[in-house]
């Protein structure tokens, strides 16, 4: 494998980063995090044909490198996954992990109210222990869906602690992987998650992952409805990002610092991701 700088690339890692898998209407502001089933399939069709083989996201600093590892992640628990996602990748034996926000598990998606999406049902218990079962990963994503790196040290500690008790509880699994709610950390949310017991933490990052990094800080790809089978190969093999993507990796810093300046007293919204 090669990428855009023509450097050798055994060490870099394509994570996914999914939310739901759906045919249902979606506002145009969300669509993205939207892929429908029959394209998902399609995703998974590629990859394996290509020779990929899926791991869970604890284990992305392992080795060897040269192998044809692809991860599969999902946020927030929408139920649908459950429906379309999950059954899909059982049908190619692969795997994937789950990130979940353990306020809303069993409930309503209700931080997506700005977007029109807080209808969307999340995963319930039951629908979590079949996943684990299953053999898939789940993982935190905050308790309420905040911010990590804009609330006070109680908030942050309690978010990230009572997520990982709350899953281990429930599931009697240990739970060691976090994905930061809408993608947001800094030095001190990654200090904290370490002290809480994580030792995987997923961002965004537009890009691929190399297996020698920082494991708090995982870089994924996010993965929408405009990503072709065809697409996607070229993402995980290093290839040119869409125009969105490059886009979006430009303007993040903006939106970060913007974002700052409010401070605390702005309500979170989805849209920043
Ligand atoms: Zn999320």
């Amino acid at each position: 494998m090669l990428l855009e700088s023509g450097r050798a690339s055994a060490d870099f890692v394509p994570v996914l980063m999914y939310h739901d898998i759906a045919d249902t209407p979606v506002s145009r502001a969300f669509r993205r995090f939207v892929v429908p089933p029959t394209l998902f399939t399609e995703h998974l069709l590629a990859l394996s044909e290509a020779g990929y083989s899926t791991t869970r996201i604890s284990q992305v600093s392992d080795g060897p490198a040269c192998q044809k590892r692809v991860f599969v992640t999902f946020d927030d628990g929408f139920g649908t996954v459950s429906q379309h996602g999950l059954p899909a990748l059982a049908a190619q034996d692969m795997t994937a992990t789950l990130f979940l926000p353990t306020a809303f598990i069993g409930g309503r998606a209700s931080w997506l109210t700005p977007l029109g999406e807080a209808h969307r049902r999340l995963l319930g218990w039951a629908d979590v222990r079949d996943a684990i079962d299953a053999g898939f990963e789940i993982g935190s994503h905050g308790h309420r869906h905040l911010e990590l790196d804009v609330i006070d040290e109680r908030q942050l500690e309690y978010e990230l602690v009572v997520s990982r008790e709350i899953l281990q509880d429930e599931t009697r699994t240990a739970v060691q992987s976090l994905a930061y709610p809408f993608g947001y950390h800094d030095t001190r949310v990654r200090s904290a998650a370490l002290r809480a017991g994580y030792r995987t933490a997923c961002e965004v990052g537009y890009g691929l992952h190399m297996r020698t990094w920082d494991p708090m800080r995982v870089r994924r790809l996010l993965i929408g409805p405009d990503v072709s089978g065809e697409c996607l190969l070229k993402l995980v093999n290093g290839g040119e990002p869409t125009v969105g993507q490059r886009a979006r990796r430009y303007t993040r810093p903006v939106w970060r610092l913007a974002r700052r300046t409010r401070g605390a007293m702005r309500s979170p919204t989805f849209l920043r991701k």
